[in-house]
């Protein structure tokens, strides 16, 4: 079968159509495309951003040219599919990339109409001002598109009250080869032939739809025959749509139902002795009309408690020994006839078997928080070591709410039979549970366990009334459709595809096939799951695409150059997936193009969110360095790259020569610009602080003075922040320390960064020496910039380094705090409190960062304010260099700006971030500590 057709002759005829978005066959774009939460791969041929629904008209009119008959097509939205819905050949529409608009709200009559690529969570943030909110909410909402949601019906938290997607949907655009169809306006001559073959198909086939698909509130949808054609009569043909997974053509605009924001809401969180137990207390609570019933069993809760999550749990909720957790969330319009159903639930959940703790929250704050926790505790689920790992494959079976308990015991029974670990977590207000089993898909007997536990499971939910694919979509598990539906309904799913697809080009193999074959759950290709152990590359290998790193929202750290581009190749994601094709290729002696990936990879910032905020921790920095060690010991070094790791290398004597260096620094600082394709380098070299306050390392084998705090910092501060020394020194003197700065070694961080792995090993290697030597004088030792104490922390011990500890200075201070020490008190209060902008580095590895520092400041009678915020795009010298000054700015707009330009003093941590907002916004941000020297002198 031919999917596959020359790029760039399809390249040339797009692009003569007019097609206005881009069109690329990038080797990175290809691959991050070709992954999704699932555990397939399928590479696309050619990918293109739309920008409007006329451009995917164009798109598919120049695939109806006999030239490009047999082209596949296959939209994406966010690419967050756990069965490999949006995987294919041929070509990509990515709808996330531009078609992302909101284009109507109507707070009258409670609807809107968006562009397929919108996120959830954005819609939502629109949508909260006029009072109103999207109701079906997925865990994937920060980064799933209305579009994805659409096509797989998906629904999450509050589906028994609020309905899936399809639910609340009004209607739809669809693109056509000859123009765009609406639902909302009579169709179009050319339209009549398909929607009338459709209808026909729909009411032949409806009667045996009805018969095979079980009443329940997930109900099947996908090809909805029976809602196509609704009793009051008419043919709403674009129901057929919902839940069809992009296999009957692109959907190019969708009109949604909204729902008044309950502002009451109360969440009870209960713990049960087993998971069994958990599961018998559906049944009786939903007597209370709850908008929400969650389980999460006694694996995550013991993962989650490992990874102290749970230490975030109230005390009442953390019994000795295994826990099964149930959440059940109330929300309404009337506090009292809630608080009413509220107290009914608690005292029936304490006569309840097996219930062992309770607790209510009412606040907010706590309500989001314990979500928070249930799902960083389910996404560990992803984190799992070793080489068999949680996939999704029979995770979102739905039965009715009381065949659960048996249902499960069956499931069990089946895993147990084959050795198999698992977590499980769910919905089980609908009967609608989450279990994924760990297997290592690149084993052959994993690989037939897969099939096994699959059948089996497929076979369970017959025999309990329920239904395979209850809310993740069916994709590549759509290859049971034909047997669970009947071959009469099936025949006419089959008519309903023939109507709109009859070349069978849309999301090809998938559901509904006409002459082609079904993709099966084990002959569709899989995607590569381990590294050798010890690889450098292993994260890569480990990412299973959850796409937690998609965010779009300007004050989440994780991932700038995703947020500033919304290029899929540009995220953590991306390049995990470039780079495991890069190294799948090489090691298999297959060409390994590297131009493309190089490309993907000069973005990243070397933030290191992803790093920590990943749920597998991806370090796309740590992979990068090993790529460029590789790539560097076959290919010349660029000037550039050498100029800066020299730099790096001799800062200890240009440290010491500074005195005669700074009146030449004006003149070097144009030529460095030059031969570093740089901006905006730093203007002043730094004045060394007071001799009083210098330790040379030789000095630390002598006694420190009383209240010492040894200061370290790296060759870039010492070289150009004198600033930050002078405030640290200020404000630790100020609060009664004996601040002292130990004479500069460089830390290693830009061999680091660019793969010079002897330079970076030589360098840390000494510093970890002379920190040795700090660490046994038994002062406490604080690193000034955040993104060196980070350094220290995380990628010192990935090298095999155990540095002694170094803290950053509000983490020293809290600790004092805490055991007992008395800080000075301010006389006269700030007039605003100031904001405290954390570097993104310190926010993503250490979350209370922020709150640190508002505990400093309260200990001395200050107020601050922890700001959220993203990455200010500096970063070191990316911000810095010319090819990266647009995106630089970009970030800065999108999650700086406002707070610098907004009328409250802002604090800043990092150096990079201070460099960012003076030169984009001309203000000179001071350090807290420096903030903390000025206040306490008044
Ligand atoms: C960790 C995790 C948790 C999840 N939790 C939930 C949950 O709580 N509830 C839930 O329902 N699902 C959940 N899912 C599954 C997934 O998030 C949903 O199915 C989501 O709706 C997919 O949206 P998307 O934008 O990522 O779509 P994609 O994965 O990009 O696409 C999904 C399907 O829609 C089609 N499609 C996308 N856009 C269009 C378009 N414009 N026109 C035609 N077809 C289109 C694609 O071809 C594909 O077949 C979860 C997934 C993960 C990884
Ligand atoms: S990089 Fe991390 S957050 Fe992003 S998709 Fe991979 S595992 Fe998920
Ligand atoms: S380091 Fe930052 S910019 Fe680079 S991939 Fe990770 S999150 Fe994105």
């Amino acid at each position: 079968m031919l999917y596959s057709q020359p790029s760039q002759s399809l390249t040339d005829a797009l692009r003569s159509a007019g097609f206005q978005g881009e069109i690329e066959t990038d080797h990175a774009l290809r691959a991050a495309m070709s992954t999704d939460n699932s555990v397939y791969q399928i590479t696309p041929d050619l990918i293109a951003a739309p920008r409007d629904g006329q451009d995917v008209v164009r798109a598919l009119a120049v695939l109806e040219t006999p030239a490009f008959a047999d082209v596949a097509l296959t939209a994406r939205g966010g690419g967050t599919g756990t069965n490999g819905q949006s995987l294919n050949r041929g070509l990509i529409l990515d709808m996330r990339r531009h078609m992302n608009r909101v284009l109507e709200i109507n707070a009258t009559e409670g609807w809107a109409e968006v562009e397929p690529g919108v996120v959830l969570d954005a819609l939502n943030d629109a949508l909260r001002p006029h009072g109103w909110f999207f109701a079906p909410e997925t865990s994937t909402a920060t980064r799933c598109t209305i579009g994805g949601m659409v096509s797989t019906d998906a629904s999450g938290k509050g589906s028994r009250i609020y309905g899936k997607t399809s639910d609340n949907v009004l209607g739809l655009e669809i693109a056509r080869p000859q123009g765009l169809l609406s639902s909302f306006a009579p169709a179009p001559d050319w339209a009549t032939p398909m929607l009338a073959a459709a209808e026909a198909a729909a009411r032949q086939g409806r009667a045996a739809f009805i018969d095979a698909a079980p009443r329940l509130n997930r109900r099947f949808t996908g090809y909805d025959l029976e809602r196509a054609c609704p009793e009051t009569g008419g043919f709403e043909w674009w129901r057929l749509f919902l839940g069809a997974e992009g296999t009957l053509g692109p959907i190019s605009r969708i009109r949604v139902k909204l729902r008044r924001i309950e502002p009451e809401k109360r969440l009870i969180v209960a713990g049960f002795a087993s998971f069994r137990d958990a599961l018998a207390a559906a049944t009786p609570l939903l007597a209370d009309n709850p908008t929400a019933i969650e389980v999460m069993d006694e694996w995550v809760q013991r993962i989650a408690q490992d990874a102290g999550i749970l230490d975030r749990l109230p005390e009442s909720l953390r019994p000795e020994g295994p826990v099964a957790y149930v959440f059940i969330e109330f929300n309404g319009h009337d506090a009292a006839e809630m608080q009413a159903r509220v107290t009914t639930c608690l005292e029936r959940l304490r006569s309840l078997p097996g219930q062992i703790a309770l607790h209510q929250a009412r606040d907010l704050a706590e309500i989001r928080e314990l979500w928070a926790i249930r799902s960083a505790g389910v996404g560990l689920l992803g984190k799992v070591d070793g080489p068999a790992r949680p996939i999704a494959f029979v995770e979102d079976c739905v039965v009715p709410p009381e065949n659960l308990p048996a249902f499960v015991d069956d499931f069990l029974r089946v895993l147990k039979d084959n050795g198999l670990g698992f977590g499980i977590y769910g919905h089980v207000d609908v009967g609608c549970l989450h279990i994924r089993p760990a297997l290592n898909i690149d084993e052959t007997t994993d690989r037939a366990k897969l099939v096994a536990v699959s059948d089996t499971v497929f076979a369970l939910t017959r025999k309990h009334g329920g239904i395979f694919w209850g809310e993740h979509g069916k994709g590549v598990r759509g290859a049971y459709l034909p047997e669970w539906i009947g071959p009469r309904a099936y025949a006419a799913l089959q008519s309903v595809k023939r109507a709109f697809d009859p070349a069978e080009r849309f999301n090809p193999g998938k559901l509904v096939t006409l002459d082609r074959p079904l993709m099966g759950i084990a002959t569709t290709p899989f995607r590569p799951f381990n590294a050798k152990p010890g690889d450098a590359l292993e994260k890569a290998f480990r990412c299973n695409g959850n796409a937690q790193c998609l965010s779009y929202q300007a004050a989440v750290p994780m991932c700038p150059s995703f947020k500033a581009t919304g290029d899929l190749r540009h995220s953590p994601k991306g390049r995990a997936d470039a780079l495991r094709a890069w190294k799948v290729a090489r090691d298999a002696g297959r060409p390994a193009p590297e131009r493309d990936l190089m490309a993907a990879l000069d973005t990243c910032l070397g933030c290191k969110a992803c790093a920590s905020s990943c749920p597998v921790q991806v370090d796309i920095p740590w992979m990068r360095a090993a790529f460029y060690a590789d790539h560097y010991s076959r290919n010349a070094r660029p000037l550039s790259d050498r100029l800066v790791l020299a730099a790096e290398r001799l800062s200890p004597l240009a440290v010491t020569l500074a005195p005669l260096l700074r009146p030449a620094w004006p003149l070097a600082r144009r030529l460095a610009g030059r031969a570093l394709k740089s901006v905006d380098l730093p203007v002043h070299m730094a004045h060394p602080v007071a001799a009083a306050h210098r330790v040379r390392l030789a000095d630390l084998d002598r006694p420190q003075p009383r209240n010492a705090v040894l200061l370290w910092q790296d060759w870039f501060t010492a070289l150009f922040d004198a600033e930050v020394a002078q405030d640290a020194i200020m404000g630790f003197s100020a609060l009664g320390y004996h601040p002292l700065l130990v004479a500069m070694r460089p830390a290693g961080k830009a061999a680091q960064n660019m793969g010079a792995e002897a330079a970076f090993r030589r360098m840390a290697g000494q510093l970890a020496e002379a920190l040795q030597k700090g660490a046994a004088t038994g002062a406490p030792m604080v690193g000034l910039d955040p993104a060196f104490v980070m350094l220290l922390r995380q990628d010192y011990p990935t090298a095999g380094l155990t540095p002694a500890r170094v803290m950053l200075a509000q983490e020293f201070l809290a600790a004092e705090i805490a055991s007992g020490r008395r800080f000075p008190q301010v006389s006269v209060q700030a007039k605003t409190a100031p904001r405290i902008l954390s570097h993104c580095t310190e926010q993503t590895a250490l979350p209370n960062a922020g709150a640190l520092w508002a505990q400093v400041f309260a200990a001395i009678g200050l107020k601050a304010a922890p700001a959220a915020s993203g990455c200010c795009g500096m970063a070191g010298l990316f911000g810095h260099q010319e090819r990266h000054q647009t995106m630089s700015r970009k970030l800065y707009d999108m999650s700086w700006r406002d707070h610098v330009e907004g009328k409250a003093p802002v604090l800043a941590t990092g150096f990079s971030c201070r460099c960012q907002a003076e030169r984009f916004s001309g203000k000179a941000l001071r350090h807290p500590l420096g903030f903390i020297a000025d206040t306490l002198r008044g």
